[in-house]
């Protein structure tokens, strides 16, 4: 059985490597980009020569420098409709700073329609499909969000005083308890212990508690930038349904991850501990090395997706960061 659950999520992790276009203003402009197929990337080493300099790297996708917000969402969707499924489904963003993370994850700031990132998009189509099926599933969907710093968990919701555990779910299950026929209580759902969940009802109440979150994130923190570029931040939206109907329920998890390349610290090698372990159907998952491996563990059960973001800077100055980044990826693809 284990046997049987570890192959199916070898076939549930995918790997996407997306290529930062060359910024307006930049020097640096040349690229160490050789070829981009359809799932291979090949790229030159600008110290050697010839066929010696050449590397080539497969993906599941490869996103070129002129690849849209939109393509790379549509690539990404089905992986969101599952979670109403009951999936758990697992996004990394990674990449050396600069690399574009927070323009695919978070779009740039004030975004325009069009190049609005995958967070939001997620989160638009989770609740237009959860109103959608509103007549034959009721759901619940609540938010939390933290910060994984030096193997520490920090919550970034947490100033709130106002937030009980989880005040939206209890009293949503005492209406439906009161109705009679639903049990949505009866789901254990996962959720990071000691971090506050949030209920929410729309994108935009989503979109400001992330906006609270990267308030705290900055707050926190002397020495900012050093912080940001080693520390790990998790949005988890934990949902539940059940089905008017039969009375069946689900539940389902997505956690949008950005891992920072840079330092390879012990979250980043113990996660990739972690999905290589998977991928090699391994028996056994060393999933307690590190705090990120020990949150994303529950949500890797039966029914399970992941995603990898991996994403580069190819101008020729960054071609060891991008060869670490991309031979880190390939490791788990
Ligand atoms: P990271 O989060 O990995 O440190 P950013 O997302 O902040 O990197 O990207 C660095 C810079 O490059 C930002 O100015 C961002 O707007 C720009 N950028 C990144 N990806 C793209 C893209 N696909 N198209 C246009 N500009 C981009
Ligand atoms: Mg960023």
């Amino acid at each position: 059985k284990l046997f049987n659950e570890l192959q199916e999520l070898k076939g549930n992790i995918r790997v996407y490597c997306r290529i930062r276009p060359f910024l307006p203003g930049q020097k640096e402009k040349q690229t160490i980009v050789e070829r981009i197929g359809e799932s291979d990337l090949v790229v030159a080493n600008p110290s050697k020569q010839g066929k010696e300099a050449l590397k080539t790297f497969k993906f599941n996708k490869i996103f070129g420098p002129s690849s849209t917000q939109v393509e790379v969402y549509n690539d990404i969707q089905a992986f969101i409709r599952s979670v109403l499924d009951g999936y758990n489904v697992c996004i990394f963003a990674y990449g050396q700073t600069g690399s574009g993370k927070t323009y695919t994850m978070s779009g740039p700031n004030g975004a325009s329609n069009e190049n609005l990132g995958v967070n939001y998009r997620a989160l638009n189509d989770l609740f237009n499909i959860s109103s959608s099926r509103q007549s034959s599933i009721v759901y619940e969907i609540g938010v939390q969000i933290i910060e994984i710093y030096n193997e520490q968990v920090r919550d970034l919701l947490s100033t709130d005083t106002s937030v009980k555990k989880y005040p939206f779910f209890s009293s949503y299950i005492w209406f439906i308890m009161c109705m009679g026929f639903l049990q949505l209580e009866n789901i254990p759902h996962s959720h990071i212990p000691d971090a506050s969940m949030h209920p929410v009802k729309s994108t935009n109440d989503v979109i400001k508690l992330m906006e609270i979150g990267l308030k705290n994130r900055a707050k926190g923190s002397t020495a900012m930038n050093e912080r940001s570029s080693r520390s790990h931040s998790v949005v988890s939206i934990h949902v539940r349904g059940a089905d008017k109907k039969t009375g069946s329920t689900l539940q389902g998890n997505l956690h949008l991850v950005d891992l920072e390349a840079q330092h390879i610290n012990k979250s980043l090698s113990a996660l990739g501990d972690f999905i290589f372990a998977l991928a090699q159907k391994s028996a056994h998952i060393p999933y307690r090395n590190s705090k990120l491996t020990q949150i994303l563990q529950t949500s890797l059960g039966g029914h399970a997706k992941t995603l990898m973001l991996v994403q580069i800077n190819s101008d020729i100055k960054s071609y060891s960061e991008s060869l670490s980044t991309l031979k880190f990826a390939e490791r788990v693809s």
